[in-house]
């Protein structure tokens, strides 16, 4: 447990079966910065000779776990949706080819360093007792520093809040759909438009409507995907909605597996349809 102030969430951790917490409460790393929070991390594994170190599949994980294996000489994986063990020997899965296939990779013997991504596997429920250790750590000069955090300024969606949400994906295939095809069918339920990556990615929504591991994670009554694949990066932003429908024209697509109903489908004839439906029936 890394930050200011944090002796409280380090007790939550631990009574949560979070094992031996390390505690790391210093102004150093009131704020994040790679440099300080590799030399945090590094004292907690040296502390506890730690020989798998995992840390999250986020932007701050991508920025400091390099920084942690390449120091340590470990084996490195990264993106990594569960691990196994086959015989004693850790198995870390990874989604590679766009989610079409599963890799198995096998570090060798070692320290292993491995990012994972946020929400993938359900949380630990074992014991309920654990222990927290405070660690001095002497932070030093540092190469950079914290200066300030500037907040984006939102324009006013914000998707964590809807109950219904209707998301489109890249097989939504025009900018100019959204507002035609996607939207309407939001605004009849009463509900907030959001999107996949590659829509935020061409430029067809903002950011704020990206629901995903590096979007917003949702929770809604309802969520609807139309044209969206299922990559694991979108289905961790939405897999623990309450009920989830998917309109996608490939039977095979990975959406499938978690939508509580799946309608095989061209979304342009299901989605208008579906709309003037929910009109009708709200009169
Ligand atoms: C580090 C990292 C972070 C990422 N973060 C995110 C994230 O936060 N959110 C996110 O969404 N992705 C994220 N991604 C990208 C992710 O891996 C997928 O590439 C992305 O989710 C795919 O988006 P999609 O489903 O819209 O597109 P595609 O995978 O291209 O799927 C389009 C789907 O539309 C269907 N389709 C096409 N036409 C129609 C039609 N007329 N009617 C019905 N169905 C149709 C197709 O059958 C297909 O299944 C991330 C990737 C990485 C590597």
């Amino acid at each position: 447990m890394i930050g200011q102030g944090v002796s409280d969430e380090a007790n939550a951790f631990a009574a949560k079966g979070g094992g031996d917490v390390c505690l790391i409460d210093n102004d150093a790393v009131a704020n994040y910065s790679a440099s300080t929070y590799k030399d945090a991390i590094r004292a907690a594994i040296d502390a506890t000779g730690a020989d798998v170190v995992l840390l999250s599949n986020t932007p701050s994980g991508w920025d400091v776990a390099p920084r942690i294996a390449a120091g340590l000489d470990a084996a490195f994986v990264t993106d990594c949706f569960d691990i196994e063990d086959e015989g004693g020997n850790l198995v870390f899965l990874r989604r590679v080819f766009n989610g079409k296939l599963d890799a198995r990779v096998v570090p060798s013997a070692g320290t292993i360093v491995a990012t994972m991504q946020p929400g993938a596997t359900a949380p630990y429920e074992g014991s309920t007792s654990g222990s927290v250790s405070a660690l001095d750590v002497a932070f030093g000069d540092q190469k950079s520093r914290f200066v300030e955090t500037r907040v984006a300024e939102s324009k006013g969606v914000d998707l964590t809040k809807a109950d219904i949400i209707v998301s489109g994906g890249r097989g939504v295939g025009d900018p100019e759909k959204f507002p035609e095809v996607i939207q309407p069918l939001a605004d009849a339920l009463g509900g907030a438009m959001g999107a996949s990556r590659p829509v935020v990615d061409a430029g067809w929504l903002p950011h704020e409507y990206q629901v995903g591991s590096s979007g917003q994670i949702v929770t809604p009554k309802l969520y609807i995907a139309c044209g969206i694949s299922g990559a694991i990066q979108h289905l961790v932003g939405m897999k623990a909605s309450n009920f989830i429908i998917a309109i996608n024209k490939d039977p095979d697509a990975p959406i499938f597996e978690v939508a509580d109903l799946g309608v095989v489908a061209d979304l342009f004839e299901v989605v208008p349809a579906l709309t003037d439906a929910v009109k009708e029936a709200k009169g």
